[in-house]
């Protein structure tokens, strides 16, 4: 008896597989950009120093006791000052309700099981595009999506009008998901003054607002001023959710270290709230993994690994934008009649990543013919192509190909 016989092989993930195929290139000059890592000059992962010091305090005194459903206290408590704010009210008089999740998408998925839970009828209005994985995320916790303009092709950068458009006709109390800052895939951002109209118009449509926060220090170098569009929608008294992950700004991808929070109206409100994030969390996975949340919390309640942290985040975001011009002036030298502004403008570029305007096909022929390997969107990760192999490019044969 065959119980799996009507099973057919799952669709590749679009980001996942370009890794695949990558690994199965054999040519010594392949490059993959199209990785959401990290990677220093010699295309190696990197592990921040302050996390190798943080890792030597554990060495051999952590047991391996499980953390509460919730997680480590400490590490969410510091969590929330990154996105709240050191003194934030909300902190102080306990109206929020947060849980250590597994990363960012386990913090979107317990967000998403718990939306469909308590507001069962509701939809969330995603971007286009997002981050792949959104729209599986959802799709899986049975809420009905619905997309809002975001990044308009011919300016290569933000549709704002559109995007409040849709903001005004969404039914009133719709859901919406945000990207806090570094916008995945586009890397284009609202600025300040576009952020509080967002706010003003959720406020008006009393919308709900969810971040997910992935890149928190990867847009300015900053995180305190990453969390602007944040503080943005406190201060006019949103009651927000936040998905935080440190996949990124701590370099502990695998690590699987987030935190979910929302907002509350008040702290009996916020206890109630985060029992049942637990409620969800329990079925589920039960609790969530020690070793990460060990080293978060040990790098922000140390004043100089917390400094150092600092540095090596902005080191990171320096490092990226001087990829970005350092490929645009490759491009440019090289003679392509394409304009590549939008890979250097810091309004419309920010983050990890950068929509480079190659058609699906020009990407399929980068790929094919030259063995760069990026997602069929023209998205690049800007670790960028510095050090493919020989450390310059074909300059004819890849303008070529633009
Ligand atoms: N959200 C966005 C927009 C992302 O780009 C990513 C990772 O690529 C995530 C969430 C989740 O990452 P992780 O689960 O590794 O924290």
């Amino acid at each position: 008896c065959s119980w799996w016989k009507n099973v057919e092989p799952a669709a590749k993930d679009p980001i996942l597989g370009v890794t695949e195929a990558f690994l199965a290139d054999t040519s010594p000059n392949k490059v993959n950009v199209g990785v959401g890592a990290y990677r220093d000059d010699n295309g190696k992962p990197v592990v921040l120093n302050c996390v190798r010091e943080a890792e030597r305090r554990i060495a051999g005194n952590l047991n391996m006791e499980y953390l509460p459903m919730g997680g480590s206290v400490k590490m969410v408590e510091e969590t929330l000052k990154l996105a709240y704010g050191e003194n934030s009210e909300l902190i102080k008089y306990g109206r929020i309700a947060a849980v250590q999740a597994l990363s960012g998408t386990g913090a979107c998925r317990v967000f998403a099981d718990f939306q469909k839970r308590f507001q069962p009828d509701s939809q969330i209005y995603i971007p286009v595009p997002t981050w792949s994985n959104h729209h599986n995320i959802w799709r899986d916790a049975h809420v009905p999506q619905r997309t809002f303009h975001y990044y308009d092709p011919g300016t290569k950068g933000l549709d704002f009008a559109s995007l409040m458009d849709d903001v005004k006709n969404a039914p009133d109390g719709s859901f919406f998901l945000l990207h806090a800052c570094a916008h995945n895939p586009t890397g284009v951002d609202p600025t300040e003054d576009q952020w509080r109209e967002i706010s003003y118009q959720f406020k008006v449509k009393k919308h709900f607002a969810f971040f997910d926060m992935a890149y928190q220090g990867f847009a300015s170098g900053d995180p305190e001023r990453d969390a602007k569009a944040i503080r943005i929608f406190i201060e006019d008294g949103h009651l927000i959710g936040c998905a935080q992950s440190y996949a990124k700004n701590m370099g502990l991808y695998g690590q699987r270290v987030g935190c979910l929070s929302i907002v509350c109206e008040d702290e009996l409100q916020a206890v109630a709230v985060k029992s049942q994030l637990q409620q969800i969390a329990r079925p589920m996975y039960s609790n969530p993994p020690i070793h990460g949340a060990l080293v978060v919390s040990i790098i922000l309640t140390d004043p100089d690994l917390k400094s150092l942290w600092l540095e090596e985040v902005k080191g990171m975001a320096d490092r990226i934008i001087g990829m970005r011009a350092a490929l645009r002036e490759k491009l440019e030298k090289m003679g392509s009649v394409i304009s590549w502004e939008h890979m250097t403008n810091q309004v419309k570029k920010i983050g990890m990543f950068c929509y480079s305007g190659l058609t699906p096909e020009q990407v399929d022929r980068m790929t094919n013919e030259f063995h760069i390997y990026m997602t069929r969107n023209g998205r690049i990760s800007s670790k960028l192509l510095k050090n493919r192999s020989k450390g310059t490019l074909h300059a004819n044969k890849t303008s070529d190909a633009l």
